[in-house]
Protein backbone atom coordinates (compact mmCIF):
# COMPACT_ATOMS: atom_id res chain seq x y z
CA UNK A 1 0.00 0.00 0.00
CA UNK A 2 1.46 3.29 -0.45
CA UNK A 3 0.17 5.90 2.09
CA UNK A 4 0.10 9.59 2.32
CA UNK A 5 -0.34 10.89 5.71
CA UNK A 6 -0.23 14.52 6.57
CA UNK A 7 1.43 16.16 10.22
CA UNK A 8 -0.19 19.38 11.16
CA UNK A 9 1.96 22.10 13.03
CA UNK A 10 0.49 20.95 16.71
CA UNK A 11 1.80 17.52 15.73
CA UNK A 12 5.28 18.49 14.82
CA UNK A 13 5.30 21.13 17.47
CA UNK A 14 8.59 20.35 19.21
CA UNK A 15 11.24 17.45 19.23
CA UNK A 16 9.52 14.83 21.86
CA UNK A 17 6.17 15.24 19.24
CA UNK A 18 8.41 14.78 15.88
CA UNK A 19 10.18 11.59 17.46
CA UNK A 20 6.36 10.58 18.18
CA UNK A 21 5.70 11.36 14.85
CA UNK A 22 8.86 9.67 13.16
CA UNK A 23 7.70 6.36 15.30
CA UNK A 24 4.25 6.40 13.63
CA UNK A 25 5.79 7.05 10.54
CA UNK A 26 8.66 3.70 11.33
CA UNK A 27 5.25 1.54 12.17
CA UNK A 28 3.89 1.90 8.78
CA UNK A 29 6.71 1.07 7.30
CA UNK A 30 7.06 -1.78 9.07
CA UNK A 31 3.80 -2.99 8.29
CA UNK A 32 5.50 -2.87 4.75
CA UNK A 33 3.63 0.02 3.30
CA UNK A 34 5.15 2.94 1.20
CA UNK A 35 5.01 6.18 2.98
CA UNK A 36 4.87 9.90 1.99
CA UNK A 37 4.91 11.94 4.45
CA UNK A 38 3.50 15.90 4.49
CA UNK A 39 4.68 18.48 7.54
CA UNK A 40 3.34 21.36 8.71
CA UNK A 41 5.77 24.47 10.13
CA UNK A 42 6.53 23.82 13.75
CA UNK A 43 3.55 24.73 16.76
CA UNK A 44 3.25 28.24 15.80
CA UNK A 45 6.25 29.03 13.88
CA UNK A 46 4.05 30.60 10.29
CA UNK A 47 2.57 33.63 12.48
CA UNK A 48 6.11 34.25 14.36
CA UNK A 49 7.78 34.04 10.84
CA UNK A 50 4.75 36.50 9.79
CA UNK A 51 4.86 38.43 12.87
CA UNK A 52 8.85 38.56 12.12
CA UNK A 53 7.91 40.38 8.89
CA UNK A 54 5.76 42.73 10.68
CA UNK A 55 8.37 44.01 12.43
CA UNK A 56 10.35 45.06 9.47
CA UNK A 57 7.82 46.54 7.61
CA UNK A 58 3.68 47.33 7.68
CA UNK A 59 3.47 46.33 3.96
CA UNK A 60 5.48 43.39 3.11
CA UNK A 61 6.03 42.69 -0.22
CA UNK A 62 3.92 39.23 -0.99
CA UNK A 63 6.75 37.16 -2.82
CA UNK A 64 9.18 37.75 -0.10
CA UNK A 65 6.82 36.90 2.70
CA UNK A 66 6.57 33.38 0.55
CA UNK A 67 9.99 33.19 0.61
CA UNK A 68 10.03 33.69 4.34
CA UNK A 69 7.23 31.65 5.43
CA UNK A 70 7.63 28.83 3.54
CA UNK A 71 10.83 28.07 5.45
CA UNK A 72 8.59 26.89 8.73
CA UNK A 73 7.90 23.81 6.52
CA UNK A 74 11.21 23.08 5.45
CA UNK A 75 12.46 22.92 9.12
CA UNK A 76 10.51 20.52 9.93
CA UNK A 77 10.57 18.11 6.95
CA UNK A 78 14.40 18.07 7.63
CA UNK A 79 14.12 17.42 11.46
CA UNK A 80 11.49 14.64 10.43
CA UNK A 81 14.34 13.22 7.85
CA UNK A 82 16.89 13.01 10.73
CA UNK A 83 14.14 11.07 13.17
CA UNK A 84 13.29 8.70 11.25
CA UNK A 85 17.11 7.75 9.98
CA UNK A 86 18.01 8.44 14.26
CA UNK A 87 15.29 4.73 14.32
CA UNK A 88 17.13 3.22 11.13
CA UNK A 89 14.36 4.04 8.52
CA UNK A 90 15.79 5.20 5.42
CA UNK A 91 13.89 8.83 4.86
CA UNK A 92 14.65 11.66 2.42
CA UNK A 93 13.26 15.75 2.61
CA UNK A 94 12.21 17.64 0.02
CA UNK A 95 10.76 21.13 -0.89
CA UNK A 96 7.75 21.60 -2.28
CA UNK A 97 9.21 23.08 -5.53
CA UNK A 98 11.34 19.27 -5.39
CA UNK A 99 8.35 17.76 -5.48
CA UNK A 100 7.05 19.00 -8.61
CA UNK A 101 4.13 21.37 -7.00
CA UNK A 102 3.54 23.38 -9.67
CA UNK A 103 1.19 26.56 -8.70
CA UNK A 104 0.02 29.90 -10.48
CA UNK A 105 1.82 32.59 -9.06
CA UNK A 106 -0.72 34.60 -6.53
CA UNK A 107 1.77 34.83 -3.72
CA UNK A 108 0.67 34.17 -0.54
CA UNK A 109 -2.55 32.01 -1.38
CA UNK A 110 -1.26 30.40 -4.62
CA UNK A 111 -3.20 27.41 -6.42
CA UNK A 112 -2.00 24.66 -7.67
CA UNK A 113 -1.93 23.78 -11.28
CA UNK A 114 0.21 20.97 -11.64
CA UNK A 115 1.95 18.17 -9.76
CA UNK A 116 5.07 16.59 -10.85
CA UNK A 117 6.45 14.55 -8.05
CA UNK A 118 9.22 12.34 -10.11
CA UNK A 119 11.54 12.62 -7.02
CA UNK A 120 9.01 11.83 -4.76
CA UNK A 121 8.50 8.14 -6.95
CA UNK A 122 12.14 8.03 -6.93
CA UNK A 123 12.45 8.23 -3.20
CA UNK A 124 9.73 5.49 -2.60
CA UNK A 125 11.79 3.46 -5.18
CA UNK A 126 14.86 3.18 -3.48
CA UNK A 127 12.71 2.38 -0.72
CA UNK A 128 13.25 5.63 1.19
CA UNK A 129 10.48 7.92 2.98
CA UNK A 130 9.55 10.58 1.02
CA UNK A 131 8.93 13.65 3.70
CA UNK A 132 7.73 16.25 1.59
CA UNK A 133 7.54 20.42 3.20
CA UNK A 134 3.67 20.73 2.90
CA UNK A 135 1.78 24.35 2.56
CA UNK A 136 4.45 25.45 -0.79
CA UNK A 137 5.17 24.75 -4.65
CA UNK A 138 6.50 26.70 -7.38
CA UNK A 139 5.38 29.01 -10.04
CA UNK A 140 6.11 28.45 -13.66
CA UNK A 141 8.23 31.79 -13.04
CA UNK A 142 9.99 29.53 -10.78
CA UNK A 143 8.94 31.33 -7.68
CA UNK A 144 8.73 29.95 -4.26
CA UNK A 145 5.10 30.40 -3.33
CA UNK A 146 2.98 29.55 -0.74
CA UNK A 147 -0.68 27.44 -0.64
CA UNK A 148 -2.78 30.01 1.78
CA UNK A 149 -2.51 29.03 5.72
CA UNK A 150 -3.86 25.62 6.25
CA UNK A 151 -2.39 24.51 3.01
CA UNK A 152 -0.20 21.52 3.93
CA UNK A 153 -3.37 20.11 3.75
CA UNK A 154 -3.33 20.31 -0.11
CA UNK A 155 0.11 19.48 -0.34
CA UNK A 156 -0.69 16.50 0.95
CA UNK A 157 -3.59 15.22 -1.59
CA UNK A 158 -2.31 16.64 -4.75
CA UNK A 159 0.39 13.99 -4.04
CA UNK A 160 -2.36 11.31 -2.75
CA UNK A 161 -3.72 11.69 -6.18
CA UNK A 162 -0.37 11.99 -8.34
CA UNK A 163 0.67 8.88 -7.13
CA UNK A 164 -2.81 7.20 -6.76
CA UNK A 165 -1.89 6.75 -2.88
CA UNK A 166 -4.16 4.24 -1.40
CA UNK A 167 -4.56 6.09 1.86
CA UNK A 168 -4.55 9.78 2.58
CA UNK A 169 -4.87 10.15 5.69
CA UNK A 170 -5.19 13.96 7.37
CA UNK A 171 -3.58 13.78 11.28
CA UNK A 172 -4.11 16.63 13.51
CA UNK A 173 -4.86 17.33 17.17
CA UNK A 174 -8.30 16.57 16.76
CA UNK A 175 -9.93 13.00 15.91
CA UNK A 176 -11.56 13.60 13.11
CA UNK A 177 -14.19 15.94 11.67
CA UNK A 178 -16.97 16.72 14.65
CA UNK A 179 -20.17 18.34 14.45
CA UNK A 180 -18.51 21.93 14.95
CA UNK A 181 -15.18 23.05 16.33
CA UNK A 182 -15.04 20.71 19.56
CA UNK A 183 -12.88 24.16 20.80
CA UNK A 184 -16.43 25.92 20.85
CA UNK A 185 -19.26 24.05 20.89
CA UNK A 186 -18.41 20.97 23.81
CA UNK A 187 -21.08 18.78 23.25
CA UNK A 188 -19.83 18.62 19.74
CA UNK A 189 -19.01 14.71 18.14
CA UNK A 190 -17.16 13.01 16.10
CA UNK A 191 -18.85 12.15 12.78
CA UNK A 192 -17.58 8.41 11.46
CA UNK A 193 -18.08 9.86 7.93
CA UNK A 194 -19.18 12.36 5.48
CA UNK A 195 -19.36 12.92 2.08
CA UNK A 196 -16.75 14.88 0.37
CA UNK A 197 -19.33 17.94 -0.78
CA UNK A 198 -20.47 18.47 3.05
CA UNK A 199 -16.64 18.39 3.86
CA UNK A 200 -16.03 20.75 1.00
CA UNK A 201 -18.99 23.02 2.50
CA UNK A 202 -17.70 23.07 6.10
CA UNK A 203 -14.48 23.75 5.10
CA UNK A 204 -15.69 26.91 2.89
CA UNK A 205 -17.84 28.23 5.61
CA UNK A 206 -14.56 28.34 8.03
CA UNK A 207 -14.23 24.68 9.56
CA UNK A 208 -10.26 24.73 10.20
CA UNK A 209 -10.60 20.90 10.56
CA UNK A 210 -9.29 20.18 6.48
CA UNK A 211 -8.68 23.51 3.84
CA UNK A 212 -11.34 23.99 1.19
CA UNK A 213 -8.71 23.48 -1.85
CA UNK A 214 -7.50 20.62 -0.57
CA UNK A 215 -11.10 19.19 -0.43
CA UNK A 216 -11.83 20.58 -3.76
CA UNK A 217 -9.01 18.57 -5.09
CA UNK A 218 -10.24 15.79 -3.25
CA UNK A 219 -13.75 15.81 -4.85
CA UNK A 220 -12.71 16.71 -8.76
CA UNK A 221 -10.38 13.33 -8.29
CA UNK A 222 -12.29 11.43 -6.42
CA UNK A 223 -10.44 10.51 -3.52
CA UNK A 224 -11.54 9.13 -0.20
CA UNK A 225 -9.58 11.06 2.90
CA UNK A 226 -9.40 10.39 6.57
CA UNK A 227 -9.33 12.61 9.27
CA UNK A 228 -7.92 11.47 12.26
CA UNK A 229 -5.73 12.02 15.85
CA UNK A 230 -1.94 11.99 14.86
CA UNK A 231 -1.92 10.86 18.82
CA UNK A 232 -4.40 8.04 20.37
CA UNK A 233 -6.58 5.29 18.20
CA UNK A 234 -10.09 6.76 17.32
CA UNK A 235 -11.27 5.43 14.05
CA UNK A 236 -11.41 9.36 13.01
CA UNK A 237 -13.38 10.21 9.93
CA UNK A 238 -13.94 9.08 6.67
CA UNK A 239 -14.61 11.85 3.70
CA UNK A 240 -16.04 10.08 0.52
CA UNK A 241 -16.91 11.05 -2.54
CA UNK A 242 -20.46 10.31 -3.37
CA UNK A 243 -24.50 12.08 -2.68
CA UNK A 244 -25.05 13.17 0.58
CA UNK A 245 -28.40 11.80 1.77
CA UNK A 246 -30.40 15.23 3.28
CA UNK A 247 -29.63 15.55 6.73
CA UNK A 248 -27.86 18.84 8.49
CA UNK A 249 -24.97 17.34 9.47
CA UNK A 250 -22.62 20.36 10.97
CA UNK A 251 -22.06 23.94 12.18
CA UNK A 252 -19.13 26.20 11.09
CA UNK A 253 -18.02 29.24 12.38
CA UNK A 254 -15.71 31.85 10.32
CA UNK A 255 -14.42 34.51 12.58
CA UNK A 256 -11.33 35.66 10.17
CA UNK A 257 -13.51 37.73 7.69
CA UNK A 258 -14.38 41.36 7.07
CA UNK A 259 -16.26 43.67 5.26
CA UNK A 260 -14.60 46.26 3.24
CA UNK A 261 -15.28 49.03 0.85
CA UNK A 262 -15.62 48.00 -2.89
CA UNK A 263 -13.50 50.76 -3.74
CA UNK A 264 -10.77 47.69 -2.56
CA UNK A 265 -11.29 45.31 -5.15
CA UNK A 266 -9.11 46.35 -7.60
CA UNK A 267 -6.21 46.29 -4.68
CA UNK A 268 -6.80 42.54 -3.63
CA UNK A 269 -5.93 39.43 -4.24
CA UNK A 270 -9.27 37.77 -5.90
CA UNK A 271 -8.77 34.34 -3.91
CA UNK A 272 -9.60 36.88 -0.65
CA UNK A 273 -13.28 37.97 -1.70
CA UNK A 274 -15.95 36.10 -0.81
CA UNK A 275 -18.66 37.90 -1.92
CA UNK A 276 -19.50 41.03 -3.14
CA UNK A 277 -22.96 43.16 -2.70
CA UNK A 278 -24.69 45.68 -2.06
CA UNK A 279 -22.73 46.27 1.77
CA UNK A 280 -19.81 46.12 0.16
CA UNK A 281 -17.07 43.28 0.04
CA UNK A 282 -17.06 40.05 2.46
CA UNK A 283 -13.00 39.51 2.61
CA UNK A 284 -11.24 36.44 4.00
CA UNK A 285 -8.72 38.11 6.17
CA UNK A 286 -6.72 34.98 6.37
CA UNK A 287 -4.44 36.06 3.63
CA UNK A 288 -4.34 39.45 3.47
CA UNK A 289 -1.23 40.06 4.90
CA UNK A 290 -1.63 43.93 4.50
CA UNK A 291 -3.80 46.46 6.53
CA UNK A 292 -6.31 48.20 4.02
CA UNK A 293 -8.31 51.04 5.09
CA UNK A 294 -12.05 50.44 6.10
CA UNK A 295 -12.53 47.13 7.04
CA UNK A 296 -14.93 46.42 9.73
CA UNK A 297 -14.22 42.70 10.97
CA UNK A 298 -17.30 40.11 10.39
CA UNK A 299 -18.04 36.64 11.07
CA UNK A 300 -20.62 33.97 9.61
CA UNK A 301 -21.73 31.18 11.04
CA UNK A 302 -22.98 28.28 8.46
CA UNK A 303 -25.36 25.20 9.24
CA UNK A 304 -24.40 22.37 6.46
CA UNK A 305 -26.03 20.09 4.97
CA UNK A 306 -27.22 18.44 1.73
CA UNK A 307 -30.80 20.36 0.90
CA UNK A 308 -30.29 22.41 4.00
CA UNK A 309 -30.76 25.53 2.16
CA UNK A 310 -32.85 24.25 -0.46
CA UNK A 311 -35.72 22.39 1.28
CA UNK A 312 -38.54 24.36 2.75
CA UNK A 313 -38.74 22.49 6.00
CA UNK A 314 -35.46 22.37 6.92
CA UNK A 315 -35.33 26.14 6.36
CA UNK A 316 -37.85 27.63 8.83
CA UNK A 317 -36.22 25.16 11.37
CA UNK A 318 -32.95 26.58 10.91
CA UNK A 319 -33.85 30.21 10.63
CA UNK A 320 -36.38 29.35 14.09
CA UNK A 321 -33.28 28.19 15.78
CA UNK A 322 -31.14 30.76 14.81
CA UNK A 323 -34.03 33.28 16.60
CA UNK A 324 -32.87 37.02 16.53
CA UNK A 325 -29.26 36.85 15.30
CA UNK A 326 -30.42 35.01 12.37
CA UNK A 327 -31.58 38.17 10.20
CA UNK A 328 -29.00 38.20 7.84
CA UNK A 329 -28.97 34.82 6.14
CA UNK A 330 -28.12 33.57 2.69
CA UNK A 331 -29.42 30.08 1.60
CA UNK A 332 -27.03 27.90 -0.59
CA UNK A 333 -28.08 24.19 -1.82
CA UNK A 334 -26.07 22.45 0.92
CA UNK A 335 -26.15 25.46 3.67
CA UNK A 336 -27.39 28.23 5.43
CA UNK A 337 -25.34 31.12 6.00
CA UNK A 338 -25.78 33.53 8.78
CA UNK A 339 -23.55 37.28 8.58
CA UNK A 340 -23.01 38.26 12.23
CA UNK A 341 -21.42 40.35 14.30
CA UNK A 342 -17.94 38.41 15.53
CA UNK A 343 -18.93 38.34 19.02
CA UNK A 344 -22.31 37.21 18.36
CA UNK A 345 -20.70 33.69 16.74
CA UNK A 346 -19.72 31.99 19.42
CA UNK A 347 -23.42 32.38 20.75
CA UNK A 348 -24.99 31.29 17.43
CA UNK A 349 -23.04 28.57 16.63
CA UNK A 350 -23.83 26.94 20.15
CA UNK A 351 -27.70 27.98 19.75
CA UNK A 352 -27.96 26.37 16.33
CA UNK A 353 -25.94 23.37 17.46
CA UNK A 354 -27.96 22.59 20.63
CA UNK A 355 -31.04 23.09 18.59
CA UNK A 356 -30.45 21.39 15.43
CA UNK A 357 -27.41 18.64 16.31
CA UNK A 358 -28.57 17.69 19.92
CA UNK A 359 -30.61 15.36 22.12
CA UNK A 360 -34.27 14.68 20.70
CA UNK A 361 -34.63 17.89 18.05
CA UNK A 362 -31.47 16.40 16.23
P1 LIG B 1 -3.43 21.22 11.85
O1 LIG B 1 -2.43 22.20 12.38
O2 LIG B 1 -3.18 19.81 12.27
O3 LIG B 1 -3.64 21.37 10.38
P2 LIG B 1 -5.76 22.83 12.38
O4 LIG B 1 -5.59 23.71 13.56
O5 LIG B 1 -5.60 23.42 11.03
O6 LIG B 1 -4.80 21.56 12.56
O7 LIG B 1 -7.20 22.11 12.42
C1 LIG B 1 -7.59 21.42 13.57
C2 LIG B 1 -8.53 22.29 14.39
O8 LIG B 1 -9.70 22.53 13.66
C3 LIG B 1 -9.02 21.65 15.67
O9 LIG B 1 -8.12 21.84 16.72
C4 LIG B 1 -10.37 22.31 15.89
O10 LIG B 1 -10.32 23.30 16.89
C5 LIG B 1 -10.68 22.98 14.56
N1 LIG B 1 -12.01 22.66 14.04
C6 LIG B 1 -12.89 23.55 13.51
N2 LIG B 1 -14.01 22.96 13.11
C7 LIG B 1 -13.87 21.64 13.38
C8 LIG B 1 -14.72 20.49 13.18
N3 LIG B 1 -15.93 20.60 12.62
N4 LIG B 1 -14.24 19.29 13.57
C9 LIG B 1 -13.02 19.17 14.13
N5 LIG B 1 -12.19 20.21 14.34
C10 LIG B 1 -12.59 21.43 13.97
N1 LIG C 1 2.09 26.29 8.38
C1 LIG C 1 1.01 26.78 7.55
C2 LIG C 1 -0.01 27.54 8.40
O1 LIG C 1 0.22 27.72 9.58
C3 LIG C 1 0.35 25.71 6.73
C4 LIG C 1 -0.38 24.63 7.50
O2 LIG C 1 -0.21 24.51 8.70
O3 LIG C 1 -1.14 23.88 6.85
O4 LIG C 1 -0.99 27.99 7.89
MG1 LIG D 1 -4.76 22.73 9.25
Amino acid sequence: MLLVQKYGGSSVADVERLRKVAGRVAAARRRGDDVVVVVSAMGNTTNELLALARSVTQAPGRRELDMLISVGERVSMALLAMALQELGVPARSFTGSQSGIITDSSHANARVVEVRPDRVREALARGEVAIVAGFQGVSREREVTTLGRGGSDTTAVVLAAALHADECEICSDVDGVYTADPRAVPAAVRLDALTLDEALALAQNGAKVLYDEAVAWARREGITLRASATFGDSPGTRIHPGTAAPRIVAIAADTQLAWGPVTLLAALPTACVRAAGPEGLLLDRRNLHADLPGLVPAATVTVVGARAGADPGTLSRVLQAAGPDGLRWRAAADAVVFAVDPVRAPGLERALHLALLEGASA
